[in-house]
């Protein structure tokens, strides 16, 4: 149907007129929503995610007729999420557009998630008629300040003519610096003002990419100094590097000087997890062991210990590298903190240590120490991945999704043993090809970054593939994305590692001998889901079958069914072991609290 016999459709569904593009409407001008949608692609926004109600629907019509695409979710979380995934996997913030109230509400688990991972995102919200505002208005909330929290930036452009210049701001604190979340608030009724066209600066300011922040050269002559004067060097590899685009210089470093990695679990793939510098199966040894760290665009927080004992040598030396000083010297002391991006520090370092001629020896002690764990982990690891025995481990069911899956596919990956033990054993080997729970550790999120790359694979590289690998508990709060992947044919392979709970849970007998116990609110376990549900049931509401899976062999059959399937989702159930868990760990995952 062509655009304009859809709105002449949906036209007289509301109460006022709107215009579809400023070309069209010379005569009479041109209106909020209109503007905010020029503005929006003068500054480059190509993705904008969301649910349309009262007062944005005219507002997504807007945008579609700018050329921007617009995907329409199920919950404003997940669309929350897409469009911050969006804004990680392409540098330039995505868009989402929700309704008044409770559809901001529901998107600031999003606007959290996004800004405490440091990921670009503008949010824009339809607010209740300014005239009806303070008078119990419909969904009438306090949607500024309630954002604001949240966010970087965060206003209600005070007239239509103003929109393009909040537009751009928007875009420019989400962008720069840091990157992080921008609110803008729109009451319905600077949607529907109409201004003369002549009056409004579409063509606002339309920004040169700010240049990129380079090293002060006296810094990087101390962490070139300081790294090849060490014994034990390790550089961490964070989310910031990826971001930062930084794989090319990265790599090169890793080569030449042979000092090893240890990616964040977003930082995977900036330098190939096959890397024979990638140290990830001595984790544990290798951070507590490091004499010198060189910490690229990575945060010392819960994920990294603090940077403290017992999981870090007392007294080891950092080399700190990022976007924001503000990040400097948290936890512990940087001897060298360096505020740069990540990429023209790398470069300038590969130079310095390069005029050193400094590279580690592969049999050096510090390299054995590392082979040798590595060894002895991997051993574990390999027995449990081989044992195929029904109902299955995880490390088996891993094994054979990594064997089957195409190696540059994008991986989104969210549950709690799932995404820990997915983490050695589904690989990377391509920068910003890794979406997880992240910093926030937030659950939910797999379907919605999983949308979203999808969308960025159909535009930019067609013949990838995204797995969204989930726990049975992570899927259940935004499954039913799956209809949005449905609606925008965008073939994603939904792999459910299902252990019927959170953690772990209960076979089918021994969930009905508890449930028996008294009232079923007080005995069942908080942890436990039902037994073996058949989430690839799903797949059935669109007419097609989906993939239940209990051997290895099953595994194998339907990820290559899967991965055939290029016009629509598809999703394996993989029924295991309730009680499967990990390889015991030297220390707790989460560093306990020293008060
Ligand atoms: P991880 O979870 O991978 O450890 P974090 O989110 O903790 O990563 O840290 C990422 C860090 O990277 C943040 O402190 C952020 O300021 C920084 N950062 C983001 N982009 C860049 C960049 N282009 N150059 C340098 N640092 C960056
Ligand atoms: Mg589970």
């Amino acid at each position: 149907m062509l655009f304009g016999q859809l709105t002449r459709l949906v036209q007289p569904l509301f109460r006022r007129s709107f215009h579809i593009s400023p070309k069209l409407n010379q005569a009479m001008g041109i209106d909020g929503n209109n503007i905010l949608a020029e503005s929006l692609k003068k500054q480059g926004i190509e993705y904008v995610f969301g649910i349309v109600g009262i007062p944005v629907i005219e507002t997504s019509l807007a945008f579609q007729a700018a050329g921007i695409k617009y995907v329409g979710m199920r919950n404003e979380q997940a669309a929350c999420y897409a469009a911050q995934a969006i804004g990680y996997l392409t540098g330039k913030p995505g868009v989402c557009l929700v309704v008044s109230g409770p559809g901001l509400l529901h998107c600031i688990g999003g606007m959290a998630n996004a800004q405490v991972n440091c990921w670009p995102l503008v949010v824009i919200a339809g607010s209740c008629p300014e005239d009806h505002e303070g008078i119990g208005g419909f969904q009438e909330y306090p949607q500024v300040e309630a954002s604001r929290m949240y966010c970087k930036y965060a206003a209600r452009p005070p007239s239509a003519r103003l929109i393009p210049l909040h537009v751009e701001k928007a875009v420019r604190y989400a962008s720069v610096g840091r990157p992080g979340v921008a609110y803008l608030d729109m009451p319905a009724t600077l949607l529907t003002a109409e201004v003369d066209e002549d009056k409004v600066p579409l063509d606002y300011y339309s920004p040169e990419p700010v240049r990129l922040a380079h090293p002060d050269p006296l810094l990087v002559e101390q962490a070139a100094d300081l790294l090849s004067k060490a014994e034990r060097p390790l550089i961490i590899v964070g989310k910031g590097a990826a971001y930062g685009k930084a794989e090319k210089v990265l790599c090169k470093l890793v080569e030449n000087t042979k000092i090893p990695f240890l990616p964040t679990p977003m930082g995977k793939g900036v330098v190939p997890d096959a890397s024979p510098a990638c140290v990830s199966a001595a984790r544990t040894q290798a951070l507590l062991r490091a004499d010198a760290l060189l910490l690229l665009g990575a945060r010392l927080n819960w994920m990294l210990h603090f940077g403290q004992a017992p999981r870090f040598a007392p007294g080891v030396r950092v080399v700190q590298v990022d976007i924001s000083p503000e990040e400097f010297h948290n936890s512990i002391k940087s001897e060298v903190a360096v505020h740069s991006d990540i990429k023209p520090f790398v470069e300038a370092l590969n130079e310095k240590l390069a005029q050193k001629k400094f590279s580690l020896d592969s049999s050096s002690k510090w390299w054995q120490i590392l082979n040798e764990n590595q060894k002895k982990n991997t051993a574990f690891v390999e027995a449990q991945s081989n044992d195929k025995s029904v109902p299955l481990n995880y490390y088996a069911v891993f094994k054979t999704v990594q064997a089957n899956i195409p190696k540059d596919s994008i991986i989104v990956s969210e549950g709690a043993n799932t995404m820990d033990i997915g983490r050695g054993l589904l690989l990377n080997n391509k920068p910003r090809h890794r979406l997880d729970a992240g910093t926030f550790g937030t659950m939910g999120v797999g379907p919605g970054f999983a949308v979203a790359a999808a969308m960025w694979c159909r535009d930019y590289a067609p013949e990838k593939r995204v797995i969204c690998v989930e726990g049975d508990s992570a899927f259940g709060f935004s499954g039913m994305e799956i209809e949005t992947m449905f609606r925008y044919k965008l073939p994603v392979i939904i792999i459910i590692v299902n252990n019927n709970g959170i953690y772990s849970g209960f076979d089918k007998e021994t969930m009905k001998d508890i449930q028996s116990g008294g009232d079923v609110a007080q005995c069942t376990p908080p942890t436990a889901l039902s037994s073996e549900v058949r989430y690839e049931k799903m797949m059935e509401m669109f007419g097609v079958s989906g993939h239940i899976c209990r051997t290895v062999e099953e595994i194998e059959s339907a990820v290559k069914a899967a991965i055939a399937v290029t016009d629509r989702p598809s999703i394996i159930n993989i029924l295991i072991s309730p009680q499967a868990s990990r390889k015991p760990q030297t220390f707790n995952w989460l560093t306990e609290s020293k008060l």
